[in-house]
């Protein structure tokens, strides 16, 4: 390059950068009277047109686009804010469409029972999206704290739906759930797709095939996203032992309990998905859950009992909005079969349980699910000792501000 031809390089840039900062400036100006018209017009369309003046009329005249951005904005956010909101189905017409899902229920010959978080609510988990959920409140920037968790026990929807398989009525279930309630209820692990994990089941992936070891206690106190370590050992090989919990941006890889297969080869026998408590946010990516590859009349045909708006409703046969424990009290009701009541003393965890080495007593502090038998005596020596601490860390919180985070950078 010559000289003179980088002098003239350096005028043009220098002459572009002037003009550019001019240019910006402008844009600056322009942007800030644009903010000012939007702000004027949306307050003045919050008044009554008899409380408008004349002058407010005209500017209103004026800006007839920005007034229908102004509404187009509105409109989406009461959508919004009536996606969020609960409905109830008056108790005549909550009868009538669980009388319609009994029927259904009958005439299918291959049923799977979609679960989410909506079910556990009864059992004092929380929900993630629902008003009070975990979601919710992390969203509003509250902390969470809940009762420990140990302290759960399978509710009346676990029961029916334990109920259901074994009479034959329902094949499989899908559970977002890491609660592990479905096991504790009775259902068969071939039965059961856990698609988030069990907070109760820690695996060595070293052993060949993957070793399973199911604890009356929390494993997930020291784990978080992308950190599965649950800090004891395998007691046959001695590899790390993980927990089984996929959080928000992992993709869940281990056999059991997420039971992929199960739960892919279930969607594609089914004729009726009956979707329990979940707000299908997450279980609708999940595409061979729905057979969206099929045309629409030959996919399972769809019921949601939820109390929130979800993605699947436009594509449900019946949407039925009610709270989990009493659709499926009703639909006992109509099916003619008794509510079974969960029995400590049956929960399988008891039997499935592997018990700590002597060098492990002290690898955990969460407390464990009392057995039957300690239950009693407890129950006779001491109070209640009302909600534990809140909780830090494990399968929920750490998933769930991550996600919060994510959002607020969006
Ligand atoms: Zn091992």
């Amino acid at each position: 390059m010559t000289m003179s031809s980088m002098d003239a390089q350096t005028n043009t840039v220098g002459s572009s950068r002037a003009e550019r900062k001019e240019r910006e400036k402008e844009k600056i100006i322009q942007r800030e009277k644009q903010r000012h018209t939007v702000k004027t017009i949306s307050q003045i369309l919050q008044k009554s047109v008899g409380e408008q003046t004349q002058e407010e009329r005209t500017l209103l005249q004026d800006h007839q686009e920005t007034v229908q951005e102004l509404s187009r904005r509105q409109s989406r956010r009461r959508l919004l804010q009536s996606k969020l909101e609960e409905v109830f189905d008056e108790a005549e017409s909550l009868q009538g469409k669980v009388r319609q899902l009994a029927e259904a229920l009958q005439r299918a010959e291959h049923v799977v029972v979609y679960t989410g978080a909506g079910i556990s609510t009864a059992a004092s988990i929380p929900d993630y999206r629902g008003p009070n959920g975990v979601w919710t409140q992390l969203q509003k920037g509250r902390s969470v704290s809940t009762s420990d968790l140990s302290r759960a026990e399978p509710t009346l929807t676990h029961m029916c739906i334990w109920l259901l398989h074994k009479e034959k009525m329902v094949q499989h279930v899908v559970s977002q759930n890491c609660d592990g309630l479905h096991l504790r209820s009775g259902l068969p692990r071939h039965a059961l797709s856990e698609l988030h994990g069990n907070m109760f089941i820690e695996v060595c992936s070293s052993c060949c095939p993957a070793r399973e070891l199911i604890r009356v206690f929390d494993v997930t106190e020291r784990t978080a996203l992308h950190r599965h370590g649950t800090g004891r050992r395998c007691p046959h090989c001695g590899g790390e032992l993980r927990d089984t919990i996929v959080h928000f941006g992992e993709r869940g890889t281990l056999e059991q309990p997420l039971n992929w297969s199960g739960a892919a080869q279930a969607a594609q026998r089914a004729d009726l998905i009956l979707c329990l408590g979940s707000s299908l946010k997450v279980l609708k990516k999940y595409s061979c859950l729905w057979c969206m590859n099929r045309p629409a009349n030959k996919r399972p045909k769809l019921y949601i009992v939820n109390l929130q708006w979800t993605p699947k409703d436009n594509l449900a046969t019946l949407k039925i909005h009610g709270k989990c424990d009493a659709v499926m009290g009703l639909l006992m009701e109509e099916l003619g079969l008794e509510v079974p009541v969960y029995d400590r003393s049956q929960d399988p965890i008891f039997s499935l349980a592997a018990a700590l080495g002597p060098q492990e007593q002290e690898s955990h502090s969460r407390e464990e699910i009392a057995p039957p038998a300690a239950l009693e005596e407890d129950s006779q020596a001491a109070p209640d000792p009302g909600p534990g601490p809140a909780l830090q860390g494990g399968w929920f919180g750490r998933g769930y501000s991550k996600a919060r985070r994510k959002k607020k950078t969006l």
